[in-house]
């Protein structure tokens, strides 16, 4: 996405945080049309989210359950979508623990299909919904020393960050012990830091990120605990960056793990809870742009 569509969409979304915070929270820019959600690995935040922002737009919301589906019985993820795209949805929300597998199976099917996070790949609405929080908290997001810490090599939160915020004019450090940051990390137009005193100092923005052990294969830490002492974001280390800096995770949090509880619930440095309601309001106005484009008479014809 180029500036300047990312800040047509962050504008947007702003419509969508007021209107999410009135009495009545509807709007219809997609009546009449349906949306599945589909989501191959668990996800409480972005599912919901995008639940409620399609009923919010007016759209007919499904949740495919994926447990208790054919999945189960050796369907293809092609197949499935397959399934689904005789349905005529106009929308598919997928979430997959394979890098590649959202636009693999967006080849596939004549809807549209939005990434809700593809293996260690991408997971461009978190980005968005980020950007979001940090510019109604800082006024702007160009400028800003933001500090991503924790396990990059399996974070696809940050590499959709990393892009979105170097294309919007912040700089980015990634903070992580060697094991966990990805072997081309210096080509991401990134500062690196394995040492996290050193990293936080000016920092505007902490990003902490989740270890995410569901990914790993063997060990990249010695132990939790050790883990905790030299990467977890507690009071002390947050005093090393600026004075006015907030704290943000994507969740979900490993609380004693990538942070401390006291820190990630400081209302007046934690962004956590903002993030989720940005989410909604992210995802309202991703899925009002793709309504734009949607076919009008004689869509998902064969
Ligand atoms: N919820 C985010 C994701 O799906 C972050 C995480 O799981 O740690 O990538």
């Amino acid at each position: 996405m180029a500036p300047d569509e990312i800040v047509g969409l962050l504008d947007l979304a702003e419509t969508y945080v007021d209107l999410n915070r009135g009495a009545d929270k509807k709007a219809s820019v997609l009546r009449g049309r349906t949306q599945i959600n589909l989501f191959f690995e668990p996800s409480t935040r972005t599912q919901m989210s995008f639940e409620l922002a399609g009923k919010r737009l007016g759209a007919d919301v499904l949740n495919m359950a994926v447990a208790s589906s054919s999945t189960k019985k050796g369907e293809t993820l092609i197949d499935t979508a397959m399934t689904l795209n005789a349905m005529h949805p106009d929308v598919l929300i997928v979430r997959h623990h394979d890098s590649g597998a959202v636009k693999l199976l967006s080849e596939k099917v004549n809807c549209s299909v939005i990434n809700a996070g593809d293996g260690t790949h991408e997971h461009p609405t978190q980005a968005l919904l980020d950007a979001l929080t940090i510019r109604r908290t800082k006024g702007k997001i160009g400028g800003l020393l933001v500090a991503i810490c924790g396990d990059v090599l399996h974070s696809r939160v940050a590499r959709s960050n990393i892009h979105l915020l170097n294309s919007l004019g912040a700089r980015v450090r990634l903070i992580a012990p060697p094991t966990l940051l990805p072997s081309a990390a210096d080509r991401l137009g990134v500062e690196i830091f394995t040492d996290m005193k050193k990293g936080l100092i000016g920092c505007d923005i902490v990003m902490m990120l989740r270890l995410q052990t569901e990914r790993m294969q063997g060990s990249f830490v010695p132990s939790i605990r050790e883990y905790f002492h030299f990467f977890g974001l507690d009071r002390q280390k947050l005093a090393l960056a600026k004075p006015d800096a907030f704290i943000m995770h994507p969740g979900p949090m490993n609380r004693g793990v990538e942070i401390d509880s006291e820190v990630a619930d400081d209302i007046d440095r934690s962004l956590i809870r903002q993030q989720v309601e940005m989410g909604v309001a992210v995802r309202m106005a991703c899925l009002d742009v793709l309504s734009r484009n949607l076919p009008e008479a004689g869509r998902n014809a064969p």
